[in-house]
């Protein structure tokens, strides 16, 4: 456990359910895991017990990627911790493969409606059908336009132009809209929408008062700091201040909320989570201000100094787009400048 984890409290201890199987983890509210094959293996998802429209039955939160040992588990979990009840929505805190991979299936599966924001509804069906503008020569650019020339990286960058789609081969043509602010009535409890920036287009979390929980999404995670980039898409943006603005908001809940995060643990401890959190980025935002005082640097020349490990390829991508977070945070608030030098690279200078 890190020093940062200490601070939180798992009451649920060291229990997680296996692929198929769930824990109950408040009234009506079921835990499930599924696997990922990647370094981050798994990702929870929720059953919450709902009376829609009259019927008795099930709201699933977030799906797991389309992949046939998903789907398994999936029926697994219909066959035996469903109470013989249907599923009768389906809600996806955001557009991440991990997220909203199954939801084509599971709504047509269940023929229920997909609820999740505008924002994210729209980014997944273009993403989904896009062989441009999500990964491929187009996110190469960006990176090189960032001081990454590795040609190994680049061109894994480069071939990368079907990631998305191979995890969500679809999704679902029509929805129903979340916004912030709005209340969902599920089983006789409400449930708040909060929407945050940052880490997808518009994500939205869900908070219970009266069960005292709060379903995180992504935007709230135990071990891990949630993942800030800047995408070719949206070249010029400022995840990072979004998202710590955003995650601001979960202070206002009280102290004993139960937070249920999409990857690790369920937990307490919020505060102390967004405190973390906060002070986290001031750390790299202090380090990434004091190297671009020495000379000007761009992103690239930034992944030793924030990450202090040997990345991979895999890695490395990812990183380049939370080194851009940094930079761009630092540049939106005025205190450094940037200018792309005659190689096209952007490099970054205190101002
Ligand atoms: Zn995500």
């Amino acid at each position: 456990m890190n020093p940062n984890e200490a601070e939180l409290h798992y009451p649920l201890g060291d229990a997680v359910p296996a692929p198929g199987s769930a824990i109950d983890v408040a009234p009506g509210v079921r835990w499930l895991r599924m696997g990922l094959p990647f370094a981050l293996d798994h990702i929870n998802l929720w059953l919450l017990r709902d009376v829609h429209e009259g019927i008795e039955g099930w709201t699933i939160v977030d799906c797991g990627i389309a992949n046939d040992a998903t789907r398994a588990a999936w029926e697994q979990v219909f066959s035996t911790r469903l109470d013989g009840l249907p599923v009768l929505r389906l809600i996806v805190t955001h557009m991440h493969p991990d997220h909203i991979g199954l939801a084509h299936w599971l709504t047509e599966r269940w023929q229920c409606r997909l609820w999740i924001s505008a924002t994210d509804f729209n980014a997944a069906r273009l993403a989904s059908q896009s062989t441009t503008g999500f990964g491929g020569e187009r996110s190469a650019l960006f990176f090189a336009s960032h001081g990454l020339t590795d040609p190994d990286a680049i061109a894994k960058v480069r071939g990368r132009s079907n990631y998305y789609a191979s995890m969500v081969p679809s999704v679902p043509e029509c929805y129903r809209r979340l916004m912030d602010g709005m209340t969902l009535d599920i089983g006789g409890h409400a449930w708040r929408c909060i929407a945050g920036y940052g880490h997808a287009p518009e994500h939205i979390a869900l908070h219970a008062p009266a069960l005292d929980v709060l379903i995180a999404g992504d935007m709230l995670l135990p071990r891990i700091s949630t993942n800030v980039s800047v995408h070719d898409l949206e070249p010029e943006s400022d995840p990072l201040t979004q998202f710590l603005t955003s995650i601001k908001r979960f202070d206002a809940l009280p102290a004993t909320t139960l937070v249920l995060p999409s990857h690790g643990k369920p937990f307490t401890g919020l505060h102390a989570r967004t405190r973390q959190l906060h002070e986290h980025h001031a750390e790299r935002l202090a380090e990434v201000m004091a190297a671009c005082a020495v000379r000007p640097c761009h992103a690239a020349d930034l992944l030793p100094v924030l990450f202090k490990r040997k990345l991979d390829l895999h890695q490395t991508t990812f990183a380049m787009g939370e080194s851009i977070a940094h930079l761009h945070a630092l540049w939106h608030a005025g205190k450094l400048l940037r200018r792309a030098g005659d190689d096209g690279v952007w490099r970054f200078a205190a101002a």
